[in-house]
């Protein structure tokens, strides 16, 4: 579009760090495409594992400093970063569209979503609490503290941008921690604009470091075995997030896990059927089905499921296809020739199978990294497509005769991040709330994202919780401190 040249120009690409831009040691570069044509945008330094040990040294020196700053001033340079993203919605709306493919009014909400967790940790920074206690004994005291757990490591994802980072940066200033941020290859041009916003908010140098880089697992290791580090967020594949786990062994790393997902949205027979399909919708079309929390098998009672299936189908397939960017695009493209290629694989091993597709089914053929919005039934047990996490717009449905049937295939799976259900029953809403292995759970709703509530998984989905009153708990170790008498 006519205006991304200018603000592309207007994005610090160097490596960020004490508080400006520079290029990477060794000065390499490497290419940041839009994955609407596949053409590059800019390029961007190359972080090296020197960088990232520069980014430690300032990250280490500003610590001390940032967590004795007053909780207040903590609180109202997070309020000026919230205000001045929400001043430049346009910016990072449009930054997101050309990086990551969502379309603008995707990317407008996630720049209301992504500054909410400033907002939010603005809040939180001034609410850190502590407690006392007597000794049971009667003769000593309990005195609880919190205190910040040092320099992080902040590793984000490519389908959300802005609001990956704000969601660990936020807690983490909140907190009186530094942080280092290592944004995803794919898009790390919103997380350079973050920190110039940041640095125009007065949060001083130091505090916050930024790493683009094509050598994460070399970065990230390096950073990771300096004990001068003492925490690493994550949001990735739980591929990804396992490794990270086992080496943060070596330092013995406070971690955060945000894994992948494997969402079952389920549809019992006494659901308002056209809220469901507008719940459907959301919940699997949202980001183009590249969310974590994407529902992932559509569970549907079979005395509903052919009238589920005739709707949702006919809003997918209504569903129009483009850039962006582009006025009246409802799906974007995927983010990368990857990812198209993998969503193309599960989708026509299960059609080989025995499958039928009700709507889409390919990859469009056309520059770019598009993909058909998709629907598809009578997958055959034991298709990849029902175990793995899709990250497209496909949408699979499989019937259900009972709930105890529902409950056990929405369970079959190591993942436990979000799953959804449509009931009209309070006994149901209760029940099966309950016996669903996941993080999060969305009762008659297909969005359940909240930066008020706390995000997180169970099973292979994750560690630990962001957003809410819990996120800043991530960021803060506990001291006790034995008081006589
Ligand atoms: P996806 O497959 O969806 O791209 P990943 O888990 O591979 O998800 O990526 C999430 C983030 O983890 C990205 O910032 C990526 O650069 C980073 N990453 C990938 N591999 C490693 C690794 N071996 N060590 C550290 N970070 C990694």
């Amino acid at each position: 579009p006519a205006n991304a040249s200018a603000l592309i120009a207007s994005v610090p690409t160097g490596v960020w760090i004490d508080g400006a831009a520079r290029p990477a040691s060794g000065s390499a570069e490497f290419e940041v495409r839009n994955p609407a044509t596949g053409d590059v945008l800019t390029t961007i330094a190359d972080a090296t594992v020197a960088d990232a040990d520069a980014a430690l040294t300032s990250a280490t020196a500003a610590a001390k400093a940032w967590a004795a700053t007053a909780p207040r001033e903590r609180s109202t340079i997070l309020r000026r970063a919230w205000e001045l993203v929400i001043e430049r919605t346009e910016d990072f709306a449009l930054l997101m569209t050309i990086e990551m493919g969502k379309t603008l009014a995707e990317s407008r909400g996630e720049v209301a979503y992504g500054a909410e967790f400033l907002r939010w940790f603005s809040e939180e920074a001034v609410r850190v609490g502590g407690r006392t206690a007597t000794a049971p004994s009667g003769n000593g005291r309990i005195l609880v503290t919190k205190e910040p757990v040092g320099p992080c490591l902040a590793i984000t994802p490519w389908n959300f941008p802005l609001a990956m980072g704000t969601r660990k940066i936020g807690p983490a200033l909140a907190a009186g921690c530094t942080v280092i941020v290592k944004p995803a290859e794919d898009t790390p041009l919103t997380t350079m604009l973050l920190a110039q916003v940041f640095a125009d908010a007065g949060l001083p140098a130091g505090v916050l470091s930024v790493l683009p880089t094509m050598d994460a697992p070399n970065v990230v290791a390096a950073l990771m075995s300096d004990p001068r580090l003492r925490k690493v967020s994550f949001t990735g594949s739980t591929r990804v997030g396992k490794k990270l786990i086992a080496q943060s062994a070596d330092q013995v790393l406070r971690t955060s896990m945000e894994l992948g997902g494997n969402a079952p949205f389920i549809v019992f027979d006494d659901a308002d059927i056209s809220a469901a399909v507008d719940g459907a919708m959301a919940a699997k079309m949202r980001n183009g089905g590249e969310a974590c929390t994407a529902a992932n098998r559509l569970l549907v009672h079979n005395s509903v499921r052919e009238e589920f299936t005739a709707a949702l189908t006919e809003r997918i397939a209504a569903t129009t296809v483009g850039a962006g960017y582009v006025e009246g695009t409802a799906l974007g493209p995927l983010i990368n020739a990857r990812q198209r290629d993998s969503v193309a694989a599960l989708v026509s091993e299960a059609v080989e199978s025995g499958a039928r597709v009700r709507t889409g089914g390919a990859a469009v053929d056309a520059p770019g990294y598009f993909f058909e919005p998709t629907v598809i039934d009578e997958v055959p047990a034991g298709q990849r497509i029902l175990s793995e996490e899709i990250f497209g717009p496909v949408a699979v449905i499989t019937g259900f005769d009972t709930e105890d049937e529902a409950i056990a295939l929405a369970n079959n799976t190591e993942y436990g991040l979000a799953a959804y259900f449509y009931t009209q029953s309070l006994d149901r809403m209760l029940r099966v709330s309950s016996a669903l292995e996941a993080g999060m759970v969305g009762v008659n709703r297909g969005v359940i994202s909240d930066p008020a509530a706390p995000f997180g998984g169970v099973k292979q989905s994750g560690l630990g919780s962001e957003g809410g009153s819990e996120g800043i708990d991530e960021y803060l170790n506990t001291k006790y401190i034995a008081l006589t008498p």
